[in-house]
């Protein structure tokens, strides 16, 4: 048994602990003490694009906290004989964090996905999360690296920010803008507005249990094949140790 706190996997850091222990031990007193913290949710898709490019690497380097989601880097962490805890799915940990947000009365800023999309992930929470304060909300589709801009998610002044930009784009602007905020949960959450908005179903039970959320989200969207074969690079070249 690997009892590490981190597991180096492509030169990033993964904290190696469970969600709840993540949660409970290092997140929720962050957030009690408004201390800014930025989390990178990693997936094969992250790494090889780190890989990449060094830049995006240092972006994510710089993040507090890189958990694993998908069950490509948990293999991975296995097959290198320093396996990680658990998988840290990004969508569970937003909708822990909204819960957690709505008992404390805390305030989110919600960045990202679709217009209507991003729309819908607002009433999705003032219907679940009566009490959490809506500190603002913007869609992806717009410039969201304009001063002005920044200057009004700053000046909301959210306990949280989830950002919803899809990949390299949500880690860019959180490195980017971090320095200007004086608190923050900051967290690039992908494709879990699109969850949380109804537009996209996780897969049943079953199919996350067999380890297999990926090849539904590959039937029920085929134009993330590209997407696939990248998850299945980055398992050959962990495999052939060409990493
Ligand atoms: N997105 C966005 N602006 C963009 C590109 C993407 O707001 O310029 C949003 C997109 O609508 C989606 C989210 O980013 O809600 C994540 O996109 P993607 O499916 O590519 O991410 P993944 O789930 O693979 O991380």
């Amino acid at each position: 048994m690997n009892l590490n706190n981190y597991v180096s996997i492509m030169d990033i850091e993964f904290i190696n602990t469970t969600k709840n222990n993540f949660l409970d031990q290092e997140i929720y007193p962050r957030l009690n003490q408004q201390e800014k913290c930025f989390i990178v949710t990693a997936n094969p898709e992250i790494l090889m694009k780190a890989r990449e490019d060094a830049v995006y690497k240092q972006t994510i380097q710089s993040a507090d906290f890189v958990i694993p989601d998908g069950i490509g880097v948990i293999m991975a962490s296995k097959y290198m004989n320093t396996p990680l805890q658990e998988r840290i799915p990004g969508t569970e940990v937003m909708m822990d964090l909204l819960a957690y947000a709505n008992e404390h009365r805390l305030s989110c800023y919600f960045l990202g996905a679709k217009d209507f999309v991003n729309e819908k992930v607002v009433l999705e929470v003032e219907k679940q999360f009566p009490n959490i304060e809506i500190a603002g909300n913007q869609h992806g589709y717009t410039d969201v690296d304009d001063p002005t801009f920044v200057e009004k998610v700053v000046k909301s002044n959210p306990d949280l920010i989830f950002v919803a930009l899809g990949l390299p784009r949500q880690e860019q602007w959180v490195e980017k803008h971090i320095d200007q905020f004086n608190k923050g949960i900051f967290m690039g959450v992908g494709g879990s507005f699109d969850v949380l908005a109804g537009e996209v179903k996780r897969a049943p039970k079953a199919w996350i249990k067999l380890n297999l959320e990926w090849l539904y989200r590959l039937v029920k969207q085929p134009l993330r094949l590209k997407r696939v074969f990248k998850i299945f690079e980055f398992m050959a070249r962990v495999i052939l140790k060409r990493i």
